[in-house]
């Protein structure tokens, strides 16, 4: 189990709980954690959802060592893949007709964003830092474009270009995160938050949260995220064509890259 899913006082917690691997997800964490959205949906005595990770990070992003695929990966298998837990699960989370809060400590880099970035509220711990440093393995950013949506187009560009984590504090000023707190204070700061949402009416919340949602979908939103979605496998195409392998990387050399962000 890598999920670990309670409700109490008509709050929903579903805590990634996989520490010793920084909350990386693998196919199972992925499925029980949709498993763990879709209960959540679906119980009445939920009002609201709260997103944890359990320890140091909330996620390292997507597992690399291996899905379980066959033997020869192709790009059929990878959208196959890909398509299912980083773009259906994702938008499916972001849909969820019930407010939803991401407390995000440590680091959240790239599959980390597609946890954190469909949840409608993020709080902050003061040592979390926001990456995606995809672009480094020949690939234009993780499957689910929200930078440009989140950081704006210049910030998105620029993280994207330089693949350098966002502080906690500048996420807040770009308006990605709703606050920060001491890493402390993350998971009661969530939970009063959580509480406070929780006492008003359900549907006026569930209307609430589809009036923004759905502006952003008129203004294009879900279907710039398809079609990003399609350009991101183009990248795997390629990594595949040049090297046999989905992406290109030097994992040595990203991992140094990501340890010197501090
Ligand atoms: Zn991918």
């Amino acid at each position: 189990m890598y999920i670990r899913y309670e409700v109490a006082d008509k709050i929903a917690t579903i805590t990634l709980n996989r520490p010793e691997a920084a909350n990386a997800q693998n196919a199972e964490l992925l499925d029980e954690l949709d498993a763990a959205w879709r209960a959540a949906a679906e119980d009445d005595d939920v009002a609201v959802i709260v997103l944890r990770g359990e320890g140091k990070h909330f996620s390292a992003g997507h597992d690399l060592r291996g899905t379980g695929g066959p033997e020869k990966i192709t790009l059929e298998y990878i959208i196959h893949y890909e398509s299912r837990r980083y773009l259906e699960y994702t938008l499916r989370w972001r849909n969820t007709p019930k407010p939803s809060i991401a407390a995000v400590q440590g680091r959240c880099i790239a599959g980390g964003l597609l946890l954190c970035w469909p949840c409608d509220l993020i709080i902050a711990a003061d040592d979390a830092l926001f990456s995606d440093p995809v672009v480094a393995m020949g690939i234009g950013g993780v499957e689910y474009h929200g930078h440009t949506w989140e950081l704006g187009p210049r910030k998105a560009k620029e993280i994207l270009f330089t693949g350098r984590a966002v502080t906690a504090e500048e996420a807040e000023k770009l308006g990605m995160v709703n606050k920060v707190v001491p890493r402390a204070e993350l998971d009661t700061a969530t939970r009063e938050l959580a509480a406070d949402i929780a006492k008003m009416p359900a549907f006026g919340l569930r209307q609430a949260k589809r009036a923004v949602n759905q502006t952003l979908d008129v203004q294009g939103f879900y279907a710039a995220i398809q079609s990003v979605f399609d350009t991101h496998q183009t990248g795997h195409g390629n990594a595949l064509s040049v090297s046999g392998f989905p992406i290109l990387v030097d994992l040595e050399q990203m991992k140094s890259k990501i340890s010197s962000d501090r």
